[in-house]
C-alpha cells in the first residue's frame, strides 16, 4: 500500500508514521529526514536544503523530487511505502503522480492528522525543542497552511482522503489511523 501522512508541524506525525511502517512493513519515506541526513553529510544538495531548513520555508523543488525519485525506485519500494513530509504542494503532488504512474502505481490513500493551530503552538512551547524557534515553528505552520493544505482537496476530490482528529493520546489517535488504513485496504481490493 502506498500512503501519504499529511499534517502541520507538531501534529504528531512521527509517532504515527513509526506504528504505521510497523503495521503496513513498508519503508518509511521521511523527507525531512533525509534532509537533515543530507545535512550531516554536508552534500552540496544539504548544504543548499539547510538555507531553506534554517528558515522554515521549503526546500526547492529539484532537490526534492530527485531524492524523493529516488528512493522510489529502490527495491523496497516495490510493495508499498509510507510517504511523510511529502508532497507538500500541489506540484509536488503532481509530480508523484508522475513519477507512480510512469511505474503504473498510484497513491492508495492520504491520511490528514488534522490539529487546530493553537494546540500545536501549546505543544511546540512544552516539548521546547531547541530547533523550536517560536518564529520558525510560526513560519512553519503558515507553509502549511498556505502551500500544504491545498492537497487536502487535490486527495479529497478523488475520494483518497481520511481526515482524522489529531487530539488525544497516541494510542487513541493510532485507532483512527488504523481504521482509515482498513477502510483504503477495503478500496484496494474492490478495484
Ligand atoms: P519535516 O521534518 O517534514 O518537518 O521537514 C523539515 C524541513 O525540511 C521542512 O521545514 C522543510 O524545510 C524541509 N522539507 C521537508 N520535506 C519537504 C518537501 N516535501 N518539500 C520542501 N521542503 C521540505
Amino acid at each position: 500500500m502506498r500512503l501519504i501522512l499529511i499534517g502541520p508541524p507538531g501534529a504528531g506525525k512521527g509517532t504515527q508514521c513509526q506504528r504505521l511502517v510497523e503495521l503496513l512493513r513498508v519503508p518509511h519515506l521521511s523527507t525531512g529526514e533525509m534532509l537533515r541526513a543530507e545535512v550531516r553529510s554536508a552534500t552540496t544538495a544539504g548544504r543548499e536544503a539547510a538555507r531553506f531548513m534554517d528558515q522554515g520555508q521549503l526546500v526547492p523543488d529539484p532537490i526534492i523530487v530527485g531524492m524523493v525519485s529516488r528512493r522510489l525506485q529502490a527495491p523496497d519500494c516495490r510493495g508499498g511505502c509510507l510517504l511523510d513530509g511529502f508532497p507538500r504542494t500541489l506540484h509536488q503532488a503532481e509530480t508523484l503522480d508522475d513519477l507512480l504512474e510512469r511505474r503504473a502505481m498510484s497513491v492508495d490513500g492520504v491520511i490528514e492528522l488534522a490539529v487546530p493551530r493553537d494546540e500545536l503552538v501549546r505543544r511546540m512551547l512544552a516539548r521546547g525543542r531547541e530547533d523550536d524557534d517560536p518564529e520558525i515553528f510560526a513560519k512553519r505552520i503558515s507553509s502549511f497552511e498556505v502551500q500544504t493544505a491545498p492537497l487536502l482537496d487535490y486527495y479529497g476530490r478523488q475520494g483518497k482522503l481520511a481526515s482524522i482528529d489529531g487530539l488525544g493520546t497516541a494510542d487513541e489517535i493510532f485507532e483512527r489511523v488504523r481504521a482509515a488504513v482498513r477502510r483504503f485496504d477495503r478500496t484496494l481490493r474492490g478495484r
